[in-house]
């Protein structure tokens, strides 16, 4: 069945062997092209159930249904953010820019900080799930948090500003179990420029 409207994979910012040394080539397309866009499908496949059973006027199980979407879409949006939110390394040291700079200084003291803290929560997370920094509206402070698989632990309104996936898929091929060398090797790709552009619209 055909639907209007639907979720789509985006390009990602970059060649699949730009994030190299710290993200191969391989991982990197497998996690794209098959992992990504299984998020994509699967959000997809939902959609047009929906449409369907509008139609038809035909009972669904909304409780399965609300459950593998928020899965699905959580995915989507996740990888979504965490492909922009890294860029190729270059020579220049990769530190926080703008006013994400000042910030992250406020609250952590310096950068150094918030590597330890986000590396700490990022390597304990239980199973599959990702690390985010996130900015919350109600207190401008800024908040490390855990996401247990796509979607659980979500604060509604608190803005991702870097997301960083640790699911074994984002990584196993180039690191096995050392989730750890992943983690450190990221900070070399972060894209600065992009999470301090996430700040802007909200009120500091
Ligand atoms: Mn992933």
């Amino acid at each position: 069945m055909e639907i209007d409207k639907s979720y789509t994979l985006p390009k990602l910012p970059y060649g699949y062997n730009e994030l190299e040394p710290y993200i191969s080539e391989e991982q990197l397309t497998i996690h794209h092209q098959k992992h990504h866009q299984g998020y994509v499908n699967s959000s997809n496949s939902i959609l047009e159930k929906l449409d369907g059973a509008r139609k038809k006027g035909t009972e669904l199980d909304v409780k399965a249904i609300s459950k593998f979407f928020s899965f699905n879409i959580g995915g989507h949006i996740l990888h979504s953010l965490f492909w922009e939110n890294m860029k190729p390394a270059s020579e220049e040291k990769n530190r926080p820019v703008g006013a994400l700079a000042k910030l992250i200084e406020n609250e952590f003291g310096d950068f150094k900080n918030l590597k330890k803290e986000f590396t700490q929560v990022a390597i304990s997370v239980e199973g599959s799930g990702w690390a985010v920094l996130t900015f919350d509206d109600l207190t401008k402070r800024l908040i490390i948090g855990q996401i247990e698989k796509h979607n659980l632990y979500l604060y509604p309104t608190f803005r991702i500003l870097i997301a960083l996936d640790i699911w074994e898929h984002a990584y196993y091929l180039d690191y096995k179990n050392e989730r750890d060398k992943f983690i450190e090797g990221f900070w070399n790709i972060v894209n600065w420029d992009e999470v301090d552009k996430r700040l802007e619209g909200i009120s500091k």
